[in-house]
Parts: structure tokens; C-alpha cells; sequence
């Protein structure tokens, strides 16, 4: 069985059809790519399964239950997570504190029995402690520095560890190598690379198809909304339709 099934999604805003009549599947342990230029509705996608927003039609069914009009809290507690397109965080608290929120219990998530544990694996997990000893030491640095001292490769990574350490099933990347460098875009790609290596099913939003097909196993391509193409990354890139929506797209 499929772990997400998305069934004939439809959104507008106010003349503009965002997602047009949209179905895909994403398999356990996969990595989906979902491609497309620029306002081509990937992002829409996303706030779609998160329930952030609601569709004019269709449904979205995770591990076979409806979860079209589930509030966020609920999908996330399931075992959704998402990273958004651009990094947010809370510019007071350090980065610890900042992957700490995901696994601390509160009045709407039960989370980690032991919130410390769960932070302090995220953080090295996703490498963005580095200090062997940050495991119970609090005089690592990820206990004082605070995100806006990060560059935008640590911004990444405190996404993907908050995201983690919601212990998600179906993990959910919003163009996770934006504004990256070269070297980051690497150190990025082996790391959601290795936990698709420990079975974290993931769909990859990226405008930039050479940027996804290292990664992924099947690709989605979305063009003004509407699916254009379906395959693997090789049948996508010989697809005329999606040559043609490159092209007009400058390269997406
Ligand atoms: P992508 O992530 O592929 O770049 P988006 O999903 O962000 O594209 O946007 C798809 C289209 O929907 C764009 O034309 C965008 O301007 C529009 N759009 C997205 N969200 C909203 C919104 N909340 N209100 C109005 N228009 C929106
Ligand atoms: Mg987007």
C-alpha cells in the first residue's frame, strides 16, 4: 500500500487554478521528486497535505486514512513533517532550543518520552552538532549559538532536525537546496540521502531538475499546476512535454 495517496487535488486563488486536478502516490521508502518551474504549485502541494490550507476537491489519504481536512497538529502527530522553503526559527532561542521544540511534549503533542535523547540525536543525526561529545554536554556550542549565526547550510539542517525529531513517516522538503553553495547542495544531498538509506520515505520539491536526479527514485512533474509527467528519472528526461516545459521554463 501506498503511504500517501494524493486523488484528484484542486486549488484556486480567487481566477488562478494553483493545483489541477493532481493525484500521485508516494510508495514507503521512496524518495518522490516533485518538479516544476517556479509557481507551478509545488509549494501549494505541500500546504495541501499539511492541511495549512484546504482544497476545492479531491483527497489526500496517508497510510490508507482520509486526512483532506485534518488540522495540522493531527497530520503532523501521524507522521507528517515538512521543511519549509525558507528556513524559519526562533531568533531568541539557540539552536538547541530551536530543535528542542519538535520533541518536547505540550498541550497538543504527546512526543518523545525523553525530549533530551530525541534533541540531542536529531542534532547529530543531521550533523548540525558535530561535537562527538554534544551528547549530555551543555557546553557544545549548539547549546549557545543562536540560528541567525548559522550559514544557510546550518539553517538546512536545524529544518531537517526539528523535522526529524517529530519522528515522521513521510517527510516533506520544500526546495531544501536553495541558496545553497556547491559544497552545502553536497553535504545536504548525502544526508537526505542517508535517511532515505534508513527507510524515511521523502518527497523533494526542487525547481532545478539536475538538482533531484541523483536523488530520487521516481519524479512528478508539475506544470501550471497540472501533472505533465510521471516516471523515473530517466523516462521524465526524455519526455518531450517536459523538454519542451524545461526549455519554456529556462532550464527550471
Ligand atoms: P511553486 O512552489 O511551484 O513555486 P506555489 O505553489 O507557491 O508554486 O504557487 C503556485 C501559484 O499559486 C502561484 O501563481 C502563486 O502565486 C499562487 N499562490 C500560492 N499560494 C497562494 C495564496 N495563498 N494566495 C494566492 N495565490 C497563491
Ligand atoms: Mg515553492
Amino acid at each position: 500500500m501506498a503511504l500517501l495517496h494524493v486523488e484528484n487535488l484542486r486549488k484556486s486563488f480567487g481566477g488562478l487554478m494553483a493545483v489541477k486536478d493532481l493525484s500521485f502516490h508516494v510508495e514507503p521508502g521512496e524518495i518522490l521528486g516533485l518538479i516544476g518551474p517556479n509557481g507551478a504549485g509545488k509549494s501549494t502541494v505541500f500546504n495541501l497535505i499539511m492541511g495549512t490550507i484546504t482544497p476545492d476537491q479531491g483527497r489526500i489519504l496517508f497510510k490508507g486514512r482520509d486526512i483532506t481536512h485534518w488540522p495540522t497538529y493531527k497530520i503532523v502527530d501521524a507522521g507528517v513533517a515538512r521543511v519549509f522553503q525558507i528556513a524559519r526559527y526562533f531568533p531568541r532561542k539557540t539552536v538547541y532550543e530551536n530543535v528542542e521544540i519538535s520533541a518536547i511534549p505540550n498541550e497538543i503533542f504527546v512526543r518523545s518520552a525523553d525530549p533530551r535523547a530525541k534533541t540531542v540525536e536529531s542534532c547529530v543525526r543531521t550533523g548540525l552538532c558535530t561535537n562527538e561529545h554534544c551528547p549530555g554536554d551543555d557546553r557544545c556550542l549548539c547549546r549557545s549559538e543562536l540560528p541567525g549565526m548559522l550559514p544557510q547550510g546550518g539553517l538546512r539542517r536545524l529544518e531537517l532536525a526539528r523535522a526529524i525529531g517529530t519522528d515522521p513517516e513521510l517527510l516533506l522538503l520544500d526546495e531544501p537546496f536553495a541558496g545553497l553553495s556547491h559544497a552545502e547542495v553536497d553535504e545536504i544531498s548525502h544526508l537526505i540521502a542517508s535517511l532515505r538509506d534508513e527507510g524515511q520515505t521523502i518527497v523533494l520539491v526542487d525547481h532545478n531538475m539536475r538538482g533531484v536526479m541523483r536523488l530520487v527514485d521516481r519524479i512528478v512533474v508539475l506544470c501550471f499546476g497540472e501533472k505533465i509527467a510521471e516516471g523515473t528519472p530517466e523516462e521524465v528526461a526524455r519526455n518531450p512535454q517536459v523538454q519542451e516545459a524545461y526549455l519554456a521554463g529556462g532550464g527550471f
